[in-house]
């Protein structure tokens, strides 16, 4: 395991014995051999402990449907609004090799402890066994991490309840990717986002302030593609005046690589502070102009939860998508769900206020009693952003450091 630094030993204030009352976490043996027939579900496993489903199968008046016609009930993370939340993204360090101008202030160091790698897969698994099915790697840079090629073979072993696979995916600037693509795939890793936010190397190279990072992460790029890392996705964030002219060669660039390019609105989540609503490049804007030299047509979402609008060209090579969540934010149909490198449960980007789901663990606390906790605390997720709003308060962490 390698260490935390920084993260305190000693039993955290907030001890498991305070969880949310309304989770029931500790069962008579005796009734648990019988339930878990009746019911399929292993009452150890931290589902049981807080599955709406499993609680109404529990106290349906009436027989109990034999165990071989019972279907194990899904489980369903949900918050106070009915959203379900079915995506992790887990940053692994708050470390990043880049500073990217519109992300940082130009420090590399981290400003938060980093767990064990199995302490973040004991976390993982617990919210997979509540209904995750989709975890997302990310920092910091998380290829940056020791130990991730591990974590993620780790995770590829994990199922979601009803017995899939775990969606495993990972976020990287793809610095080091070459050298990690092969092996990460071979460890269980399925896609990769590279975040790229220039097509010219001098471009790039002035906003990653590292020598040399376009061919590197170019190289990256391919390697995941060699690998088999597909569809592999290029996220771009765009800020007017400093890299929208670049949409057009992007475009080009996905039909040339094969790969998705996805344009993100610059969101108020820098360390310093140079977002203001006009350095915000809209969807509609970047839809018009690479229409103009390269028709578009709109694609259906796959889910009502995707983040991008997604758009191919009309000659059927090659896609691209927009992720608007300024313009139009999508937090109504959001189901992420954030837990940051020092194991804390944010519930939004924007949320002010965090959740220490790692103070509970230092503190003793046994799975069930993590999961009950989890599903408390999702169910307070904030029901949308304020960005652009009178009054909108920053985050308490910056981008780089919640995981985005
Ligand atoms: N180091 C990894 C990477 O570069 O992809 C993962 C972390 S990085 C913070 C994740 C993504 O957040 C990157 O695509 C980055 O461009 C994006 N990002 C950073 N600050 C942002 C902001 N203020 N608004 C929108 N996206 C931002």
């Amino acid at each position: 395991m390698d260490g935390a630094p920084g993260i305190p030993r000693t039993r955290h204030p907030l001890h498991p014995t305070s969880l949310a009352p309304d989770i029931p976490c500790t069962r008579h043996p005796l009734l648990t051999r019988v339930r878990e027939k009746q019911s399929g579900v292993a009452l150890n496993s931290p589902m049981a402990a807080v599955s709406p489903n499993f609680a109404t199968a529990d106290h349906a008046p009436g027989p109990k449907p034999p165990v071989e016609t019972a279907p194990v009930p899904a489980a369903r993370l949900t918050d106070g609004l009915g959203r379900v939340i079915h995506d992790l993204r887990v940053s692994i360090t708050d470390r990043c090799n880049y500073k990217c101008v519109y992300c940082r202030t130009g420090e590399l160091g981290a400003q938060f402890p980093e767990l064990g790698i199995d302490e973040y897969l004991r976390l993982i698994g617990i919210f997979v066994s509540l209904g995750i099915t989709k975890v997302r790697l990310t920092g910091g840079e998380p290829l940056l991490r020791p130990g991730i090629v591990k974590l993620v073979q780790e995770l590829a072993r994990l199922h979601t309840p009803n017995g899939e696979p775990l969606d495993l995916a990972l976020t990287t600037n793809g610095h080091l990717l070459d050298g990690l693509a092969e092996p990460l795939k071979a460890a269980g890793l399925r896609r990769v986002t590279v975040s790229m936010d220039a097509v010219d190397a001098p471009t790039f190279e002035r906003i990653t302030r590292v020598p040399g990072s376009f061919s590197a992460v170019l190289a990256g790029i391919r390697a995941a593609r060699a690998a088999g890392l597909e569809p592999l996705k290029i996220n771009c964030v765009l800020l007017r005046g400093f890299n929208d002219d670049q949409i057009e060669g992007f475009a080009h660039f996905a039909r040339q690589e094969g790969v998705v390019v996805r344009f993100i609105e610059f969101m108020p989540l820098e360390e310093g502070r140079l977002w203001t609503p006009e350095i915000v490049v809209p969807l509609a804007e970047i839809v018009e102009r690479i229409g103009r030299v390269l028709p578009l047509v709109k694609l259906e979402p796959r889910e009502a939860s995707e983040t991008a609008r997604r758009y191919g060209f009309e000659d059927g090579i090659g896609e691209i998508g927009i992720i608007a969540p300024v313009s139009q934010a999508f937090c109504g149909a959001c189901s992420r769900v954030r837990l940051t490198s020092d194991g804390k449960i944010r519930t939004c980007l924007f949320s002010q206020v965090e959740h220490d789901l790692y103070g509970r663990l230092r503190g003793g606390a046994s799975d069930a009693e993590l999961a009950g906790y989890i599903a408390h605390v999702v169910r307070g997720k904030e029901p949308r952003h304020h960005i652009g709003e009178p009054g909108f308060l920053k985050p308490s962490r910056s981008m780089v450091h919640i995981g985005g």
